[in-house]
């Protein structure tokens, strides 16, 4: 086992990697910036433990009903060899087939969960990404096309890496109505695509985020040292979302009122310094947002007296 292998196995107490999936691949490129996330997913740490074990559970993810009606819809997609399913995408000539999928992340070769639907025809893969959201007189929730859009470019860049000739369009397939009889629809995700690749560029290198840890450092520790970049868009992405929210108001910092505020005070990073700032506390290192900010308090000033 190398030294970075062996770090990684402290991190998840000895037990075997959770392993990638399209979702957490497309959350994690969501945050680049948040070097926590980054260490523990590469480590496979089952974040979903350690948030219980930090006292702040998660409290994503889909409800139970939600998860009976999808695996309803997936075994009925199943069943007969696909019928169902490959009569919905109509696409001419084209058989399910299984490859097993792997992605770089951080410099090292990730193993991806093997739940996507694949489809060969004329020599040509095609993504097929099963949701149980219902799509309505030809409506679907665009969020939820959005990130199912997202995960659908995962398999996409990681069959391309592998040396897979695969269409940028993948179908989307969902119930129809209020019956569970399924309906396909193409989706270019070539945005999505570009997207990806920038973000997983960004991402640091795992064995830099792991160099600082001592020998043995459990996830815990790893929490403690390693540092993460909250912002609101977390709680819905990420299982430790409680744990670092509480950590970010603590510190005061601007991260938690959300990227477009962080974005607006220019890299001021804590609320404390913003306040400071207009109250026409100088700064050498931020003078323009200084200005503003003491602008917009007399602004404020005038407004309200
Ligand atoms: S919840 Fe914490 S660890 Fe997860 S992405 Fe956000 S900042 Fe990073």
């Amino acid at each position: 086992m190398t030294e970075l292998a062996e770090r990684l196995r402290w991190l998840r107490g000895g037990a075997a990697p959770v392993r990638y999936t399209a979702r957490t691949i497309a959350a994690l490129t969501a945050n680049p910036g948040c070097a926590r996330r980054g260490l523990l997913d590469a480590a496979g740490v089952d974040k979903k433990a350690l948030a219980d074990r930090l006292g702040h559970p998660a409290r994503f993810g889909q409800s139970r009903f939600a998860i009976t009606r999808t695996l309803g819809f997936e075994a009925r997609l199943k069943a007969d060899g696909y019928a169902e399913l490959l009569a919905a995408v109509a696409l001419d000539g084209a058989r399910v087939v299984t490859v097993e999928l792997t992605i770089d992340i951080a410099g090292e070769p990730a193993a991806l969960e093997p739940d996507l639907v694949l489809l060969r025809a004329a020599g040509r893969l095609h993504v097929v990404q099963v949701k149980s959201f219902a799509v309505v007189d030809g409506q679907a929730p665009g969020d939820k096309v959005a990130a199912a859009a997202r995960q659908a470019a995962v398999h996409v860049l990681a069959l391309r890496r592998l040396g897979h000739d695969t269409s940028h369009e993948v179908y989307l397939v969902c119930p129809e109505n209020f019956s569970n009889a399924p309906v396909a629809n193409l989706v270019d995700v070539r945005r999505e695509l570009g997207v990806l690749e920038r973000q997983l560029a960004r991402l640091t290198r795992v064995s830099d985020l792991a160099e600082g840890l001592p020998d043995g450092a459990t996830a815990e520790e790893a929490v403690e040292r390693v540092p993460a970049r909250y912002a609101p868009e977390c709680l819905a992405a990420c299982e430790l979302a409680f744990y670092c929210r509480q950590e970010a108001r603590c510190a005061g910092e601007t991260d938690t009122l959300g990227r477009s505020v962080r974005d607006a005070v220019g890299g001021v990073a804590t609320v404390a310094e913003v306040r400071a700032l207009a109250a026409g506390g100088a700064s050498a290192e931020h003078p323009e947002i200084a200005e503003l900010l003491a602008t917009a308090r007399t602004l404020r000033a005038e407004a309200t007296s």
